[in-house]
């Protein structure tokens, strides 16, 4: 049975005292991780998941609450885990230069010294499905700020298939990039008031017809979503959900 394990489900801010983005897909052929956010190792600590079970990092987009953590990842995997085996980091377009970069500024750079495992960087390219690690990927944009070049995914992992929305706001495409999947993640920043880069619990509600997924979980939650989850008809994910596919 494939698995999705949700990390971390808080905005970029960490609201209600969440883990920012990340979300975990075991499949038949290994493990996926979508999205590293800053408070990543924290999460994967807490649930008790080995950094060394993740043979792949996708990132949706470059804010910190998204890839924040892929430095600190690697830093774990080399002084915690004696890492050996290969990890590979795929992203839009610029993600190699993004990582270090941010690595770098982070007072961790790796330009200067070998990794004694593979650390290999694969660009996504929309409208095509790609095999990366276990799953095959379809990229797709969304409507978030456009510096950092953002993305949404659908993901097949051994016959079953995930949307992740990656941070967006609502555009007329969405409905087609994610029908069909068997479970759909979807950012749910906002509870009722709007911005053009985040979707808000009204937009959903009002577009929910038009989403042909067999399982909506919102996640991404800002404050007020936080504390209005409890009163709502949809389905929010916890730090720590686990869903079986
Ligand atoms: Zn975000
Ligand atoms: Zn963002």
């Amino acid at each position: 049975m494939n698995e999705v394990v949700f990390v971390g489900t808080s905005d970029a801010f960490g609201a209600g005292g969440r883990r920012q983005s990340a979300i975990l897909v075991r499949g038949p052929r290994g493990t996926l991780l979508m999205d590293c956010g800053a408070t990543t190792n924290t999460g994967l600590a807490e649930l008790g998941i080995d950094r060394n079970e993740i043979e792949t990092i996708l990132i949706s987009h470059f804010h910190g609450d998204h890839f924040g953590g892929v430095p600190l990842f690697l830093l774990a995997a080399f002084y915690e885990d004696q890492r050996r085996q290969p990890l590979s980091i795929v992203g839009p377009p610029g993600v190699e230069a993004r990582v270090r970069d941010l690595a770098h500024a982070m007072g961790h750079g790796f330009d200067d010294h070998p990794w004694p495992f593979p650390v290999t960087f694969h660009e996504v390219t929309t409208g095509t499905e790609q095999e990366i690690g276990p799953a095959q990927i379809s990229a797709f944009e969304t409507q978030h700020q456009i510096e950092a070049n953002p993305h949404g995914y659908r993901v097949n992992v051994g016959g079953a298939s995930i949307a992740y929305s990656g941070d967006t706001g609502w555009f007329e495409g969405l409905p087609d990039r994610i029908a069909g999947v068997d479970l759909f993640a979807c950012e749910c920043t906002l509870f009722d008031r709007k911005l053009d880069f985040h979707l808000s619990l009204d937009e959903i509600s009002a577009h929910r017809a038009q989403m042909d997924v067999g399982r909506l979980v919102l996640t991404h939650l800002g404050t007020e979503m936080s504390r209005h989850r409890d009163e709502i008809e949809f389905e929010t994910a916890d730090d720590g959900l686990v869903i079986g596919l």
